[in-house]
């Protein structure tokens, strides 16, 4: 399932293959993508130039040069942005067709094996107020810097675990349930702790985690093709779990050798090392 990371991957991708090029054909090939906007906004999009591609918490941004309107993607379990042929994919839902440019791929897709993700088109203008009002979504916790003080007062007032309150998107944006058991290991905090009990210690700790995770996750995971772990069992590496924790339940503490445990936090999974994450 992409979070953060792999939506950023996604979009460095994105910018990396089309920026300044023009659509010459924007195909809404599944219709049920189009959560608003998205037929009207490919029939105006041939011949316009793409200027910019952002991402905010788990959604993609698509810019025109001179468009009112921008294409909003949301990947939910198992969307991928990809360079690929469409004839050779079978979950397509758009195609991204650019004029062609020798080195870079002229089609995109936006392939969707189970086909839960959304697409809007939307005034750029208003976008980033749609985010907060309509998303709900709170402030990134990455790339700008994020001290113990933004988590405490973020996360902090939350009456339940902190494994919990981390995946909450209207109090900070894209964090999901790899992140947050990926996460708490590295604070070496435990997934049970109640978020309004953390000390200023465990708050510094986890503003240094974040980063950490997001920018090794970029670079592990950095390619044309994102694997999800949750799709596959398996990453792109063969290995059975990319991760120090998720998936990793039965395998040794990367840290200290005990046994990584599995349990469910309001329904979703937690991986978490009951000895050096402390309680
Ligand atoms: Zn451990």
């Amino acid at each position: 399932m992409p979070e953060l990371p792999e939506v950023e991957i996604m979009c460095r991708n994105l910018a990396r293959w089309s920026l300044g090029r023009p659509l010459c054909q924007v195909d809404v090939v599944d219709s049920a993508v189009d959560s608003g906007g998205v037929e009207e906004w490919a029939r105006k999009a041939r011949g316009r130039t793409v200027g910019r591609v952002w991402r905010r918490g788990k959604y993609a941004v698509v810019e025109l040069a001179d468009a009112e309107h921008s294409l909003v993607l949301h990947f939910r379990m198992t969307g991928k942005l990809v360079a690929a042929d469409p004839e050779r994919r079978s979950s397509v839902r758009i195609i991204l067709r650019l004029a062609p440019e020798a080195g870079r791929p002229d089609c995109l897709v936006f392939d969707d094996a189970r086909r839960l993700g959304n697409a809007w088109a939307l005034a750029t203008a208003e976008l980033q107020d749609w985010f907060e009002t309509s998303r709900k979504l709170g402030p990134e916790p990455w790339p700008v810097h994020r001290p113990a003080a933004f988590w405490a007062s973020q996360l902090g007032s939350i009456r339940s675990p902190i494994k919990v309150a981390l995946m909450r998107q209207d109090r900070v944006a894209g964090l999901g349930n790899i992140a947050a058991s990926e996460i708490l290991w590295r604070a070496g905090v435990s997934p049970t702790r109640q978020a309004c009990s953390l000390s200023l210690e465990q708050w510094d700790r986890l503003a240094a985690a974040v980063p950490a995770f997001i920018t090794d996750t970029i670079e592990r995971e950095g390619g044309d093709e994102i694997a999800y772990v949750n799709s596959r069992g398996a990453s792109s590496h063969g290995n059975p779990s990319p991760f120090s924790v998720y998936r990793c339940d039965g395998q040794p503490c990367p840290r200290c050798r005990a046994p990584i445990e599995r349990f469910k936090q309001s329904g979703r999974s937690t991986f978490w090392c009951a000895a050096c994450q402390e309680g």
